[in-house]
C-alpha cells in the first residue's frame, strides 16, 4: 500500500514550533527532510524563532491554538504547545491547563483520524517536589494539586493519562517524553528562567536574583541534545510508549550556575537573595537509564559548553530595554 511516507516527504505537525525548543526541532526536522508544519499561538513563541524558515517550500506556519480543534492531514505529530516558564504558565493558569488538556484531546484527536504517530512534550514537573532521586520513570511524583505550579504540574499529568487513555482505548500510536530543564538560544531573555535570568542580569551588569540560598538544584541539558532524544523516541518501534526521561544527570545549585555564568561573562554583578517561590522543588534530577537503553541517547554537551554558546546568543540579540521581573512568592528553605 502507498502511504504518504513513501510518495513524498513526511509532514509532521510541531505544535508550539514557534516556542525555544520548538523552533530548533523545525530546524532539525527540515535539515533531515521532513515538511513541518508549525502551529502556534505565538503566546510565548516569536516569529523571530521561525523568522528563517518563513519562505522555505518545507515549512508552513499556522497561527492557531491547539485548544481549537485542527483540520489537517500529517504524518506525524509532535504536541510541544504550552508555556513552560513558571512566570509565563502562571499569568493565565485557567489557559495553561486548558492548553495541556483540551490541546491534548484536540490532537489526539487528530491523531487518531490520522492513524498517526503522536509525541508529547511532557515535563519533570510531573514529579513535583520529589522525595527519591534521581527519579525513575515508575516514580509517582509530590505534586501539590492546588498550588501556584498546578495549572502547569497537574495538566501535564492529566495530558499523560489522555495519551494513555487515547492509547489503551483508541490504540492511538503515542510516545511521551518526560523534559527536564532545557535551555539554549532562543529561549526569550525575560521568561523569568534561571539560565536566561542569570545570563541577561550578568550582561547588563544588574544584580543577578537568586531565589532563597540558591541550595536548591537543578540538571540542564543543552537544547540540541534534547531535540536528538525527541527525534530518536519519536522513531522507537510502536510498542514503546514511554514516559521517558531526557534531560541532563549533572546537577548544579543555582549559586553554582550564577557562579559559572558569572565567570564565564566575566561580569562584575553582585549576588543578590530573594524569597524562594512558592512550591519551588528543591532538587530535581532524571534517571536516564531507560534513555540510553531504549533511545541510545546521551547528553553530549558539558554545561560550560552550552552555557557559551547560550551567552554569545544572548549577547547579539540582547535590547537594553529587556527588563526582568523580580518573583515575590515564599517557599520553605531547601536543606
Ligand atoms: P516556549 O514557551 O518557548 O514554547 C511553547 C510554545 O507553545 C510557544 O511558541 C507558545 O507560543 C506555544 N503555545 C503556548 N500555548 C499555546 C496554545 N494554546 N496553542 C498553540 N501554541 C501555544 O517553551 P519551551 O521551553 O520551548 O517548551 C516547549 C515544550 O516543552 C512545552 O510543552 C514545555 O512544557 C515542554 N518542556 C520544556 C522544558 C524546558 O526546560 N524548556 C522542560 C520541560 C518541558
Ligand atoms: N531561580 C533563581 N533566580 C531566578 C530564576 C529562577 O534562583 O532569577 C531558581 C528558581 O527558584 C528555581 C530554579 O532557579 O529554584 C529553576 O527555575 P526555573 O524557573 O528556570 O525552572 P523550574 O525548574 O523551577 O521550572
Amino acid at each position: 500500500m502507498m502511504t504518504r511516507q513513501n510518495t513524498h516527504r513526511v509532514r509532521t505537525l510541531v505544535t508550539g514550533g514557534a516556542g525555544f525548543i520548538g523552533s530548533h526541532l523545525c530546524d532539525r526536522l527540515i535539515a533531515t527532510g521532513h515538511h513541518v508544519v508549525c502551529a502556534d499561538n505565538l503566546l510565548t513563541g516569536s516569529y523571530a524563532n521561525i523568522d528563517h524558515l518563513i519562505g522555505n517550500p518545507q515549512f508552513e506556519f499556522l497561527h492557531h491554538d491547539v485548544t481549537n480543534p485542527l483540520f489537517i492531514e500529517v504524518d506525524e505529530i509532535y504536541n510541544l504547545a504550552c508555556p513552560a516558564s513558571p512566570q509565563h504558565y502562571q499569568h493565565d493558569p485557567v489557559k495553561t491547563i486548558k492548553t495541556s488538556v483540551h490541546g491534548s484531546i484536540n490532537l489526539l484527536g487528530l491523531a487518531k483520524r490520522l492513524k498517526c504517530r503522536i509525541l508529547q512534550a511532557s515535563t519533570s514537573e510531573v514529579y513535583g517536589d520529589p522525595l527519591i532521586h534521581p527519579q525513575p520513570e515508575g516514580y509517582w511524583g509530590n505534586v501539590n494539586p492546588v498550588g501556584l505550579r498546578s495549572c502547569y504540574d497537574e495538566g501535564k499529568r492529566c495530558a499523560e493519562t489522555l495519551f494513555f487513555d487515547y492509547h489503551r482505548q483508541h490504540d492511538v500510536d503515542i510516545k511521551i517524553a518526560r523534559i527536564f530543564n532545557t535551555y539554549g538560544p532562543r529561549m526569550q531573555p525575560d521568561d523569568g528562567r534561571v539560565v536566561s535570568n542569570f545570563i541577561v542580569q550578568a550582561l547588563q551588569g544588574k544584580d543577578i536574583t537568586i531565589h532563597g540560598s540558591g541550595a536548591q538544584s537543578r540538571t540542564f541539558c543543552y537544547v540540541m541534545d534534547l531535540v536528538s532524544g525527541l527525534i530518536n523516541l519519536m522513531h522507537t518501534p510502536a510498542t514503546f510508549t514511554g514516559p521517558v526521561n531526557l534531560g541532563s544527570e549533572q546537577q548544579s545549585s543555582m549559586l553554582e550556575l550564577a557562579q559559572m555564568v558569572l565567570s564565564l561573562t566575566k561580569s562584575r554583578s553582585k549576588l543578590v537573595f530573594m524569597k524562594r517561590p512558592a512550591d519551588d522543588p528543591c532538587r530535581r534530577q532524571p534517571d536516564l537509564q531507560l534513555a540510553r537503553a531504549v533511545l541510545g541517547w546521551d547528553q553530549t554537551i558539558p554545561l560550560p559548553e552550552g552555557l557559551r554558546a547560550t551567552i554569545e546568543y544572548f549577547r547579539s540579540n540582547l535590547s537594553d530595554q529587556t527588563q526582568l521581573d523580580a518573583q515575590t512568592a515564599v517557599c520553605q528553605p531547601c536543606q
